[in-house]
């Protein structure tokens, strides 16, 4: 009877979502090295960008710092989050004899070697990337003082002066919007006609593909619900990608008690979606609370298969470790 009462309403739920190879990597590590070392493990910044997840290893054992400076001599192992670090923390990490396991991303990794290439090759290079996000950082101190010029925009890359425009090159971060790159990139091509870099940017597999998921379904909801966390850069770009697909409400929560009710109010359709770094418990969570307050249905819109997947780092392996 009670159900009777409860409105109707459509959940479409965006394939992919949630953890990428990446991110389940990196956790895996930091349970890893708490199973082979034992408590404590230090990590360095939130080994993925969610609360939840780093409230669960901290209750395992992991020590969070954002800092090597905050870490006491130690034969502890050390880990580096899925973000990336600049060449400086690994060096300080080895002067200090800290047992280091890294956890970057491999596709992270990937265009860390990109830019040193390109530097080696007497380039100067463009990094278009959001100011302050910890993979930015890792990606500029990759290559010293200097070398890397930030671009986060369109006019910021018209006010870029280079050195010199037949040795330019540019890197991506691997969790920007899509379309947006490709306007910067499309643009710096223009002025720029002997600038080299990837074949379109070096946007990652994962974000391509919740983006790709997220345009998908928006269309066909009166809103978006994307469940990540607000430092979370990809969570923040499909947030974005559902306003500009038409979505009349597109939120970012982090658990279902951060939901305000009062702006779904009477919608009857309702699309989900997860950040890389956002457990799917989350996700469930927030369908359970939907169903307190709506006859809910759920449909998964699936636009790619995924399949990628990174071994752990090479310290945590089960044959090193044996
Ligand atoms: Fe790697 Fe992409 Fe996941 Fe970042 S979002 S950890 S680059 S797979």
């Amino acid at each position: 009877a009670l159900d009777q009462q409860k409105p109707p309403l459509t959940i479409l739920l965006c394939s992919p979502r949630g953890f990428c190879a990446g991110v389940v990597r990196a956790i895996d590590a930091v349970e890893q090295a708490l199973r082979i070392y034992g408590p404590p493990v230090y990590v360095r910044h939130e080994i993925v960008h969610n609360r939840f997840v780093v409230d669960g290893l901290k209750a395992k054992g992991a020590i969070f710092v954002e800092e090597l400076s905050e870490i006491p001599d130690t034969r502890a192992p050390v880990i580096f989050s899925a973000h990336g670090v600049p060449k400086s923390v690994p060096a300080d990490a080895e002067s200090r004899n800290f047992l280091a396991i890294d956890a970057t991303c491999p596709l992270v990794t990937k265009v860390h070697r990109e830019a040193e290439i390109h530097f080696r090759r007497g380039r100067e290079v463009v990094l278009i990337g959001h100011a302050g996000h910890p993979e930015v950082v890792g990606t500029m101190g990759q290559l010293p003082e200097g070398a890397v010029t930030l671009v986060e925009t369109i006019a910021q890359a018209r006010a870029f002066a280079p050195r010199d425009e037949k040795a330019l090159a540019f890197v991506t971060q691997t969790t920007l919007s899509v379309d947006d790159t490709r306007e910067i990139v499309e643009f710096l091509n223009q002025r720029f006609p002997a600038i080299v870099g990837p074949h379109k940017e070096d946007i990652c597999y994962a974000t391509t593909n919740r983006q790709e998921a997220v345009k998908r379904v928006a269309p066909m909801v009166e809103a978006m619900l994307v469940v990540g966390a607000p430092n979370s850069s990809n969570s923040q770009r499909l947030r974005e990608v559902a306003e500009r697909e038409g979505c009349r409400i597109a939120v970012l929560v982090q658990r279902a008690a951060d939901i305000d009710w009062n702006q779904f109010g009477t919608i009857t359709s309702l699309g989900i979606t997860a950040g890389a770094s956002a457990p799917e418990v989350l996700v469930e969570e927030i369908i359970e609370a939907f169903a307190l307050r709506y006859d809910v249905s759920v449909e998964t819109v699936s636009t790619a298969d995924e399949s990628v997947f990174f071994p752990l780092p090479r310290q945590l392996r089960p044959d090193a470790a044996a």
